[in-house]
């Protein structure tokens, strides 16, 4: 392996290479910045990442897949775990360039009795042995309560969490309970409530269009963002 980069020099190319990430985001429609836009919450904010066009041009979504597997090329990986059907396509592309030829699966996300759930379909149960690598892929890590349940569930079947991939992390920790995360960006964005909200005391224009746009979608289909 070549020798770690100085500091200075990591810091440059992790801040080069978020630019370089955004810019994509930014091209498949899914990243919106310098706005003014209504949250589902009813907070505002001036970004936003509407996640199910993060994976609409299929060239860009293997190149970024291809980035977090490199990243996590030196582990031999057993299992890239998608956290659910959204993350399943960058998990598809991280699987695909990773060395090791791991196989893939996915979790199933869902709400009962109030309370966030994580399934993984029995099926993939027996995949899962004593001492099995998996990788975590996410698209958004926000609280990381999804990437949480699964690592649970996954220790529960024996296998152990290597790390963590996702395409953007709101959170400021890079790591899970001393799992790393590696995103491809890492930033969070400010959200106000109306009344502190520096955009409208500017008087911006506010952009309704995303939560308009939320009310014609099922709630079980809805992004999770605050
Ligand atoms: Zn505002």
């Amino acid at each position: 392996m070549t020798p770690p980069p100085r500091k200075a020099e990591a810091l440059m190319d992790a801040e080069v290479r978020e630019k370089i990430h955004l810019e994509i985001l930014k091209r498949t429609g899914a990243y919106h910045a310098n706005d003014h836009i209504l949250l589902p919450s009813g907070h505002h904010t001036s970004e936003y990442i509407e996640k199910t066009l993060v994976t609409t041009e299929a060239s860009f979504t293997e190149g970024l897949g291809a980035v977090i597997a490199k990243h996590f090329a030196p582990w031999p990986i057993d299992i890239v775990l998608s956290t659910g059907p959204g993350a399943l396509i960058l998990s598809h592309c991280v699987a695909r360039a990773h060395p090791s030829r791991p196989t893939l699966m996915y979790g199933t996300k869902g709400v009962s009795g109030g309370k966030r759930r994580v399934t993984l379909p029995v099926e993939f149960h027996r995949l899962i042995r004593q001492g099995s690598k998996v990788l975590v892929v996410e698209d958004l890590v926000s609280s990381g309560a999804t990437v949480r349940l699964l690592t649970e569930l996954v220790e529960g079947l024996g296998g152990q969490v290597i790390g963590i991939g996702a395409l953007w992390r709101r959170t400021k920790k890079a790591e899970i309970d001393g799992k790393e995360i590696f995103s491809l960006v890492s930033r969070d964005f400010p959200t106000y409530p109306s009344e502190s909200c520096p955009l409208c005391k500017k008087g911006v224009p506010l952009n309704q269009e995303f939560v308009k746009r939320r009310e014609h979608r099922k709630p079980s289909s809805a992004q999770e963002q605050s």
